[in-house]
């Protein structure tokens, strides 16, 4: 992508409602833009590290069994009336009446629908385990949105529901997928705790949170010193010592990631979704249900991947791969430079080349630090004097040349 023709208008400003780091440099490298409060625009920056996300997230879930489907976000009362949530669910949907008085809500979870599916299609124990997943928008008519894409009032999800016949099978299969986060985790250069939380309205017999520690966090996590032991303040709200081993307690703040929930039969008993076991029984389907935010697990990796100059985006989740910053404007630099890009498409590496005539040099360096991409090339007239490039990793402060005709080993 050539940098001339990139959409994007970087801020030198902090923007005074950014409070929170990742919302600072989201919003100066203009990765996103704010419409209105918790409602956020992705610019092609932030979307390439978005789709980057989604990509991860994917490959994932269908290596645990994952179907992907698309579920609708109008939702009809009745579906969540039989649950119960039409009323109860929190934060409260976000209601809208048709043309002809018919009223709906917009899917801020998507339980009651994707039970609705399986019941009328699953009659037996053959039929099962399933695991299918979506990753689609999401409302949630929040109190407060602040914190940019922390806490949003429309976002992208990965939610994955899981059916089984029987308890034991379901927790075997929460494990896989607590194994599947750690890996999304890793991949993002994100450390995670595992953490006992409170279901909520989403209910169930059992809950795990996925916290990444961060100061910015508005979630808070209850850790033991001795034996690693990790719980949410509000589920342990009372609890002094660690309830595994009786050691102190140390409160630090994190952002809640990913969320893990065993549902039981709480959804299946409510909406009739049964199947007949072995015996000729009939008995309601068990079920799980684990949840990822996109833009807040992009919000995540900046909170822990950044500088006082900007991003510092982990390889796999990059907008690009190489910045390539050519500094003077000579036409015999052009075309060297030009020569470099090229090479560097062909051999499959995405390239920001930044070919601006109008911008200083210092201006370039400025926004190739605040936009973060991993590997940052210079060309000048002192180094294609050379035949070299400069390369500096973003990650690092050393930079060093290398040899032009040298260079795709050192970027890949
Ligand atoms: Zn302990």
């Amino acid at each position: 992508m050539l940098q001339s023709q990139l959409f994007c208008k970087t801020l030198k400003e902090v923007p005074k409602e950014a409070e929170v780091i990742s919302h600072q440099l989201l919003t100066r490298a203009d990765f996103i833009d704010r419409l209105a409060s918790g409602i956020y625009s992705f610019l092609p920056l932030g979307w390439r590290v978005h789709k980057k996300i989604e990509k991860i997230i994917r490959e994932e879930m269908v290596a645990i069994g994952g179907q992907e489907v698309y579920l609708p976000i109008l939702i009809p009362k009745n579906l969540w009336q039989e649950t119960g949530r039409w009323k109860t669910i929190d934060p409260p949907l976000f209601k809208l009446r048709d043309r002809h008085g018919a009223e709906f809500g917009l899917g801020s979870t998507q339980e009651e629908v994707i039970t609705d599916l399986v019941r009328q299609r699953i009659k037996s124990y053959k039929d099962l385990p399933l695991y299918l997943f979506q990753i689609q928008d999401k409302f949630r008519n929040e109190m407060r949105s602040v914190g940019g894409l922390l806490r949003v009032r429309e976002f992208i999800m990965k939610d994955l529901y899981s059916f089984h016949t029987s308890k034991e099978e379901a927790i075997k299969y929460y494990q896989k997928v607590k194994k599947a986060y750690f890996r999304i985790f890793k991949r993002c250069r994100l450390q995670a705790l595992y953490v006992e939380a409170d279901p909520g309205t989403i209910g169930g017999e059992l809950s795990h949170e996925f916290m990444v520690l961060s100061e910015t966090g508005e979630d808070k996590v209850l850790i033991c010193k001795k034996c690693g032991f990790a719980g949410n303040v509000e589920k342990f709200k009372r609890v002094s010592v660690c309830p595994k081993c009786g050691g102190l307690l140390e409160e630090r703040s994190a952002i809640e990631s990913a969320h893990a929930f065993f549902l039981g039969t709480k959804y299946s008993k409510a909406m009739s979704a049964n199947f007949v076991d072995k015996m000729g029984k009939i008995r309601p389907i068990v079920m799980g249900c684990y949840g990822i935010g996109l833009g807040r697990l992009m919000a995540s990796i900046i909170e822990i991947h950044h500088d006082s100059k900007g991003i510092i985006w982990p390889k796999e989740v990059a907008p690009f791969q190489v910045h390539l910053l050519r500094i003077e404007k000579t036409p015999r630099l052009k075309k060297a430079s030009e020569k470099i890009y090229e090479d560097l498409l062909n051999s499959g590496i995405e390239v920001l080349y930044d070919d601006r005539d109008d911008k200083t040099a210092g201006e370039k360096f400025a926004e190739a630090d605040l936009i973060g991409i991993p590997i940052r090339l210079v060309i000048s007239e002192r180094t294609l004097k050379q035949n070299c490039v400069e390369i500096k990793k973003r990650s690092e402060k050393r930079t060093k040349l290398i040899k032009i005709a040298n260079l795709r080993e050192y970027v890949k």
